[in-house]
């Protein structure tokens, strides 16, 4: 008989800390700011489709995805759960209060205008390529289209710079096929408080949107930016990491709450019985009489092979460092300090209440964003709290 059955990782994801988390960023901004909810990237790891819908429940009715096909997943998650609402979501989005927007950041070309047009998500537009491009569909539709704009202030990523937006704002004909929603701008510092490019991109962007010489609403600030006082806010904010747990404001103390209990299991229990190594490359010794426990989490589920000698999970509450390298399926970690040897199928924290992502990602040498979005997908996903 085996001594235990069932997955060899799990992921819980909190939607009352995700909800939590967002409530307490849209209560920080100022001047009547929005909040939106950056879910890109299968948002950040942890699932867009719960996600969006526990953002939608708090009232979020603005959405960011990085790529076109990510925003039909997150529009297919809210048509679910707006049939509560007298009107589809999306359809006709503009005239229809309640109704959620779903930004693309990378631009209109995640399909043919006319597909992209009918999908109802609306385009950031990075360049005057993308500028062209929408207002051809926007001719071809026989209608005003919506898109953000994007102006780069410093980060040098994607964006108009000085010299295009100038020359935008001398094209007298620019905006009649666009029913530009927002500017917005990023920043490349926000984590820093203290850092001279915040306030120097601040400036510009500010002289920037001036210079469209036209009435725009602005976006600016992402979770850092939120952290950085009113005069950041501007009309929509994109915090992502934060929403998710990840401390953006670059100080010791974290305002966010964690989100993500992630667990591996054991799968056996070692007694070392003569004088060796182990893992690959044979470089951590060990001596007779350890123990140690080999534990069903490795680089592909994201715990990254960078930890090997770095890292820490936690047994029963109790500290325990992995040994020797990490490999793809496992790791193995020391146990000769534990009062009572862990067993076969015992749940062990890789990140949860007494380790943060933050905490994983310092060990690895990276930042939390990275542990998230690495995060395997043979691991399920399961959710508490929230409507999911
Ligand atoms: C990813 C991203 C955000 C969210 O950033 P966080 O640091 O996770 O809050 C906001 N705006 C843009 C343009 C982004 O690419």
């Amino acid at each position: 008989m085996t001594d235990f059955t069932g997955p060899s990782s799990r992921m819980t994801v909190d939607l009352d800390a995700i909800a939590h988390n967002w409530l307490l960023l849209r209560k920080k901004l100022q001047n009547g700011a929005d909040c939106a909810g950056v879910v890109k990237a299968d948002s950040y790891g942890l699932g867009a489709a719960s996600v969006s819908r526990a953002l939608f429940a708090q009232g979020c009715r603005h959405f960011f995805v990085a790529q076109y096909a990510e925003g039909l997943k997150v529009k297919a998650a809210l048509d679910a759960v707006a049939t509560s609402f007298p009107h589809s979501p999306l359809s006709g989005a503009p005239s229809i209060p309640d109704a959620p927007s779903i930004y693309v950041l990378e631009g209109p070309r995640g399909a043919p205008a006319p597909e992209y047009i009918k999908s109802g998500l609306v385009p950031v537009l990075n360049s005057p390529a993308d500028i062209a491009h929408w207002r051809a569909a926007a001719v071809a539709a026989g209608k005003r289209l919506p898109c953000l704009l994007h102006i780069d202030t410093g980060m040098n990523r994607l964006g108009l710079n000085g010299s295009e937006v100038a020359a935008l704002a001398a094209d007298r004909d620019a905006f009649a096929a666009l029913d530009v929603r927002y500017a917005m701008s990023h920043l490349c510092c926000a984590d820093e408080p203290a850092h001279p490019k915040n306030a120097e991109q601040l400036a510009l962007f500010r002289q920037l949107t001036a210079a469209l010489g036209r009435p725009l609403r602005l976006s600016f600030a992402n979770s850092g930016g939120v952290f950085l006082g009113a005069d950041y806010h501007f009309d929509l904010a994109r915090p992502g990491c934060a929403i998710y747990g990840i401390n953006p404001t670059g100080l010791p103390q974290n305002p966010m709450q964690g989100t993500v209990l992630f667990e591996g299991r054991i799968l056996q229990n070692r007694l070392i019985d003569r004088p060796g190594s182990v893992g690959y490359g044979a470089g951590y010794a060990v001596a007779t009489g350890q123990k140690c426990v080999t534990v069903s989490i490795g680089y592909a589920d994201g715990y990254l092979r960078s930890l090997t000698g770095r890292g820490k999970v936690y047994i029963g509450g109790a500290a325990c460092d992995v040994i020797g390298r990490v490999s793809m399926d496992s790791i193995i970690v020391d146990t000769a300090h534990l009062p009572q040897q862990p067993a076969p199928g015992d749940w062990v924290e890789i990140i949860g209440p007494h380790q943060t992502v933050d905490d994983v990602a310092a060990q690895a040498g990276t930042i939390g964003y990275e542990i998230f979005t690495g995060l395997g997908p043979r691991t399920p996903r399961h959710y508490i709290g929230g409507s999911a």
